[in-house]
Formats: structure tokens, C-alpha cells, sequence
């Protein structure tokens, strides 16, 4: 590690797996790092808590193969011997029935539709499974819609039954705006976790949740003498003063550093600095996001027999139920069995504001569509956890939008969710981020020596 004489002070605001990772990787090249977390917990959407049996996730996660970045990261920290690849079932659900869909082999049998539609969801997932993501040849997935797209090649009865269902499911009255490329980026990482095409899928999971990720990142930023501040929000960014520092207000008073990253949503950095020039301000509020209203069940049996189940049905009120413990045993919970009951939102949707109460009742009166035993007094405990920033609206041609990195403000930087294309948000992307933009701070610092 480079020993600066005069350490330059490098503040991050936020303590998820980008923050952290930023704040990391900038304490190991030899800068004074503050990092400051709204929350008294590290992890953002990642954050795990404990439940009866050990530790889960507020929002369910997994890895896929493709993920490398996190994978190194873990094992240069000292917690990638605790990542499990293990196969996973994926099913879908479609007036009353559940079909398994862990393998092409599925999708072929699958009789919602018929065969020869399923002939061309077959054709054109492996067409979509071989454009790589290197090279250019999927931009010309951002000047089409998913919606427009698919149809066109699905035809509209085969796509309305599967993909455009999903779609909908997903953003609601906003499918339709969903670019080309953040499809395709979904189907081509899902074959990339595949060691063959005809292979199950296998998945990544930390023994012990994605806390085990969260507590080495702390633990290695601590070891490289990163100053850690839970609980402390940022509410406003002043660009560098005539002494080259930048004052940020904190809840707890203000704080010198020579520049700082922001890993927050996009909207947040231009409520911080309103004073950022007005077309990088637009770029920042008219990102879009989709909230999540996620219900965690702990339950006394099994829900489902698949991990992953995919709600193609409008009727009901979410769109993916997640059930933990078909993935990682109920045994390694003593017993418990824990599902994730998730729906994505309208930021201004009711099941962001009702009563945890209120959203629990709702879910649970559909899950018998799911499972005819299934009873209230399955459930042990429940858990409500939302965000409003859970998944951005990836809308056409997005290269053009997607603010940049060093924003137009000396010395201030942004490494946000919203910024992860043409690859879809996820922890991965968030390590990539943390690094790239710590990797451009000591650049740009660099060049002032
Ligand atoms: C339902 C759901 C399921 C998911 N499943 C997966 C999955 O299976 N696999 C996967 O890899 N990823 C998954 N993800 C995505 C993954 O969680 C995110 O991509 C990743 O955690 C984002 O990390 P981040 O650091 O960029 O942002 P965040 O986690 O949003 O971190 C931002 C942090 O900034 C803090 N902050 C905000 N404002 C302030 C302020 N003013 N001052 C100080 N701090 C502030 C927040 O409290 C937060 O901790 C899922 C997400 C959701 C919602």
C-alpha cells in the first residue's frame, strides 16, 4: 500500500456494498477515509438481520456464476471460503399451476402455451443467451423496447403468456418503456451461471447471508483505517472552497474532506447539491426507480417446492416468491422454513405507505392459490421491509442519460445503482462500482502530483 505523506481525506457517503467497497479500496491506496451511513446498520439492500436460526436478508439474494468481481473481493477480504455454489429450482406460476422452468428442457414442456410458441421462446432465448455483452452488437437492444421486441419475435400471444406477463409484473404501467438491452442483460447472465445449457443453474450464497459479505468489508476498511459513521446522514455537498476542501453537512455538524463519493440513490446527490449544474441535475432526478414492498414469512413447513417462483398472473398482488429455505436447508434454520412474498412498486404505490399489518393480510390471502393447505397458522413470524429505490426504469437509449461518474463539481463523485448498464443492478455491479470509482479518485488525484 502507497504511504501518502499528507493523506488526502476522501469521504463516502453511504455503507452499502458500493460505499463500502469504495471506502475499502480507497483506504488500501493509502487515503484517510470517513465513511458515513444514515442507517445504524451496514449493507443498504443488502443488509441482512437476525431471525430464528440464524441470519437472512431483508430482501432475498443470491449470486449468479457470472458474478466475479464479488467472488474476488470475497477472497481477497478472508470470506470467500464461505461462498456456497448450490443448484437452484426455478419454477413459474400460471392460472393455479406451478411449472418448473430450471432448464430449456422445461421451457419446451411447458403448456401454458403451445408448442410451436414455445419453439420460439426457445429460439429466441438462445438467440439472446449468445449476443455478447462485449463488442456492440447489444446496442442495438437500447434503441428498442423488451416490449416491442419480444412480441415482434414471440409473437403477441406466446409473449403476452410469458415474458411481456413477467414484464408487467415487474414495472407495472412502466413495462412498456423497459429498454431491449435490460432484458437480454437478464437472460444472458442467467446463461452464464450455467456450466452448460442444458445444466441446472447454480447460485451463489454466503454461509451465514450476505452479512458475512457486509461484516468482512467493515471489518477490512477498519484494518486500513477507515473512519466509520453509522447513523449519520448527509443532507447537504459544498463544492471545493478556496482552501481545495469540500464541507459536508452532516446530522451531526459539518466535516472537511478533499473530495468525496456518493453511493446513495441518484435523486438524493441532487438534493445534497443542488448547486451541480442544471443538465447533470436533470440527468440525476430524472433517473426513475421502482420501490419494493417485500413480506419475509417464517413458517413451520414448506410453502412451495421451488425456490424461485416466478408470478405470471396479474391477480395477485406480487410477483415473485422467493423461498429461502428450498435453497439452503430449513435444517441449517433449525426447523424454520422462510419465504419472501415481493412485489415492485410505483414509488407512490399504497403497499409502500400501508400498514405492515395491512400489506401481510394481502399477501397472505393469496398464498392459497400457491399452496390449497396453506393456512394462517403456518406463519410464525413476518417481517415488512420496503425501500422506494429498489430497481431503476432502464428506458431507451439510457447511455445517453445515465450521469456520469465525476460529476461536473471538482472532486465529487457518484457511484449509484442507477449508473450499473447495460448489466442490471445487483452486488456484483455494486463492487464493480465501489472499485471503478475509488479507481478514479486516485486518478484524478494522481495527476495532481
Ligand atoms: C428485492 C431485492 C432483491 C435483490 N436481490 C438481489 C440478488 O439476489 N442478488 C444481488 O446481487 N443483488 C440483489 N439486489 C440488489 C442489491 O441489493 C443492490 O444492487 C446492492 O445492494 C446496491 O448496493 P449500493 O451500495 O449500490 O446501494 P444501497 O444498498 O442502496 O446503499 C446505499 C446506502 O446509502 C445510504 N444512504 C442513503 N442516503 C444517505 C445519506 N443522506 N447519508 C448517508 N447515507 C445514506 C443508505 O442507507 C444505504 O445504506 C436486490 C435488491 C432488492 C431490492
Amino acid at each position: 500500500m502507497p504511504e501518502l505523506s499528507h493523506p488526502h481525506r476522501v469521504g463516502v457517503v453511504g455503507g452499502g456494498i458500493a460505499g463500502l467497497t469504495a471506502a475499502y479500496r480507497l483506504a488500501r491506496l493509502g487515503y484517510a477515509v470517513t465513511l458515513w451511513e444514515r442507517s445504524d446498520e451496514y449493507g443498504g439492500l443488502a443488509a441482512a438481520f437476525d431471525v430464528p436460526g440464524g441470519k437472512l436478508e431483508k430482501f432475498y439474494h443470491h449470486l449468479f456464476m457470472s458474478d466475479r468481481a464479488i467472488v474476488a473481493l470475497a477472497h481477497e477480504i478472508g470470506c470467500g471460503d464461505r461462498l456456497r455454489w448450490l443448484p437452484s429450482q426455478n419454477s413459474y406460476y400460471s392460472a393455479g399451476q406451478i411449472y418448473s422452468l430450471a432448464s430449456p428442457i422445461d421451457l419446451l414442456r411447458l403448456p401454458v402455451v403451445p408448442l410451436l410458441d414455445r419453439l420460439r421462446i426457445g429460439f429466441v432465448t438462445l438467440y439472446l443467451q449468445h449476443v455478447p455483452s462485449r463488442g456492440d452488437r447489444w446496442r442495438e437492444f437500447e434503441r428498442i423496447t423488451a416490449w416491442e421486441w419480444l412480441s415482434k419475435w414471440l409473437g403477441t400471444h406466446a409473449f403476452e403468456k410469458t415474458f411481456g406477463a413477467q414484464l408487467r409484473a415487474k414495472f407495472g404501467p412502466r413495462a412498456k418503456e423497459i429498454a431491449m438491452v435490460w432484458f437480454w442483460n437478464k437472460i444472458y447472465l442467467r446463461t452464464q451461471s450455467r456450466p452448460g445449457l442444458f445444466a441446472k443453474e447454480l447460485l451463489g450464497y454466503f454461509d451465514g447471508s450476505f452479512s458475512v459479505l457486509v461484516d468482512s468489508l467493515v471489518q477490512a476498511g477498519r484494518d486500513n483505517g477507515v473512519d466509520f459513521r453509522p447513523g449519520v446522514g448527509i443532507t447537504h455537498i459544498a463544492a471545493l472552497d478556496q482552501d481545495n476542501a469540500i464541507t459536508i453537512t452532516t446530522d451531526h455538524g459539518p466535516e472537511r474532506v478533499d473530495a468525496v463519493v456518493v453511493t446513495t440513490p441518484t435523486p438524493l446527490l441532487a438534493r445534497m447539491m443542488p448547486e451541480l449544474p442544471a443538465d447533470y441535475l436533470d440527468k440525476l432526478r430524472s433517473t426513475v426507480y421502482q420501490g419494493a414492498a417485500c413480506l419475509l414469512l417464517r413458517l413451520d413447513r414448506p410453502l412451495t417446492g421451488t425456490y424461485w417462483l416466478n408470478i405470471a398472473d396479474a391477480d395477485l398482488p406480487f410477483t415473485v416468491v422467493v423461498e429461502h429455505t428450498n435453497f439452503i436447508d430449513a435444517a441449517e434454520y433449525d426447523g424454520n422454513h422462510y419465504v419472501y412474498v415481493n412485489t415492485y412498486v410505483d414509488v407512490n404505490h399504497r403497499y409502500l405507505s400501508m400498514q405492515p399489518a395491512e400489506l401481510v393480510d394481502e399477501y397472505l390471502s393469496y398464498l392459497p392459490q400457491l399452496n390449497p393447505e396453506f393456512e394462517r397458522g403456518w406463519v410464525r413470524e413476518s417481517w415488512v421491509f420496503r425501500t422506494p429505490a429498489a430497481q431503476p426504469i432502464i428506458g431507451l437509449n439510457y447511455s445517453d442519460r445515465r450521469p456520469e461518474h465525476r460529476t461536473p463539481v471538482d472532486a465529487v463523485y457518484l457511484a449509484s445503482m442507477s449508473q450499473i448498464y447495460p448489466e442490471d443492478r445487483g452486488t456484483n455491479y455494486a463492487v464493480s462500482l465501489g472499485e471503478h470509482v475509488a479507481g478514479l479518485v486516485d486518478e484524478d488525484f494522481q495527476k495532481q502530483r
